[in-house]
């Protein structure tokens, strides 16, 4: 069926600054690492698509090498901007990524120029684009020279076929002085994407303050630790959740008695403030006013709806930071 989109898609969603860019993105945003990819089913992702941007949700996340197989998610998204979006693509900020394995050889993986440019060239083709807004280098490289990465960053923004660039899984350390050439470069770093959830707090010891200092924004993956933090393991492993998948990157094993008693906890507190613990989860993440949007998944559209109305209630008291504290603590 034709897609018309909502009218009146623009007055729920918040959207937030980019650090210190021009860019504001909507407080949550879609990827497509797991559910769109060429094992999945074509009705479904295109619906959870078409609800994302009818809610107003701006930013989609991909890399090069979401699927399975490997780049099939960057097809399918191409196929769904023709089909739906094709008069709307100035209303996205689309983003992809290189630095996970990617083809054959010495070219295809990493951090050096060869593989980034091949590498965001392949990804515009698989996505019919002419240039992503955003362009990720996807994991530090130990043996490349951080100005060859930053060089090849900068070199895709003055070739046009990136708007601006991010980084993701770096370190506060690299962070810093990668930012630091990329501003000598004149191609400023617009943000960076870390892990970030309840369960996983890392970048709360530095890597949020040099984001500040640099005007960086921050867009947490895997806020709801895969579909851990929701109400759906507590039963037990569900037929189709991420942990049921062999592809899936979530394991049944980390789903341990000691994980699931936090989960439970968890749970209760969400329903003692009216909401979801999904929906708690990813309000936890917004609290910070120095994340810039949260970046979710979703294998159904009810679980983009349920997800979104964690925007009703972002606010925490200290009283209720301190339990999750608390909960939280091995
Ligand atoms: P989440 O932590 O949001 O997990 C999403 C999964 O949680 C869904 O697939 C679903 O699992 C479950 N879920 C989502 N909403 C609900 C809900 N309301 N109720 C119950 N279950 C729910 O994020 P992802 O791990 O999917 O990562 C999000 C994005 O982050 C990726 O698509 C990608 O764009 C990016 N990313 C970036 C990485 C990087 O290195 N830069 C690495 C990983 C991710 P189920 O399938 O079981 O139903």
């Amino acid at each position: 069926m034709t897609y018309l989109a909502n009218p009146a898609r623009y007055e729920t969603m918040e959207y937030r600054r980019c650090g210190k860019s021009g860019i504001k993105l909507s407080a949550v945003s879609l990827g497509l690492w797991h559910n769109f990819g060429g094992v999945d089913v074509m009705e479904n992702y295109r619906a959870i698509v078409r609800l994302a941007f009818d809610s107003g949700i701006t930013h989609f996340d991909l890399a090069n090498n979401y699927g399975p197989p490997p780049g099939s998610a960057e097809e399918n998204f191409g196929i769904l901007l023709k089909k739906d979006f094709a008069a709307h693509r100035d209303e996205m900020i689309i983003s992809s990524k290189a630095g996970y394995t990617m083809w054959q050889g010495p070219y295809g993986d990493w951090g050096s120029k060869k593989y980034l440019v091949a590498s965001l060239d392949q990804s515009l083709k698989r996505m019919g684009l002419d240039y992503v807004d955003i362009f990720y280098h996807h994991r530090p490289d130990p043996e490349t020279p951080l100005e060859e990465t930053m060089s090849a960053l900068d070199l895709l923004v003055r070739q046009g076929k990136a708007l601006y660039v991010g980084l993701s899984n770096y370190s506060a350390e690299d962070t810093a002085k990668a930012s630091k050439i990329l501003k000598e470069l004149g191609t400023p770093c617009l943000i960076h994407q870390p892990k970030y959830s309840m369960f996983v707090r890392w970048i709360e010891d530095g890597l949020l303050d040099v984001l500040e200092q640099e005007g960086i924004g921050c867009i947490p993956f895997s806020p709801l630790a895969q579909g851990l933090l929701t109400n759906k393991y507590l039963g037990g492993v569900p037929d189709g959740s991420r942990a049921s998948k062999a592809h899936g990157f979530l394991k049944k094993e980390m789903i341990t008695p000691e994980v699931l008693l936090k989960i439970q906890q968890l749970n209760k507190l969400a329903l003692a403030r009216e909401q979801t613990l999904a929906q708690m989860a990813l309000a936890w993440v917004l609290k910070d006013k120095r994340i810039t949007t949260v970046l979710i998944g979703a294998s159904r559209p009810e679980q983009l709806s349920d997800s979104l109305l964690c925007l009703k209630n972002t606010a925490f008291s200290s009283e209720e930071l301190g339990t999750i504290n608390e909960i939280l603590r091995d």
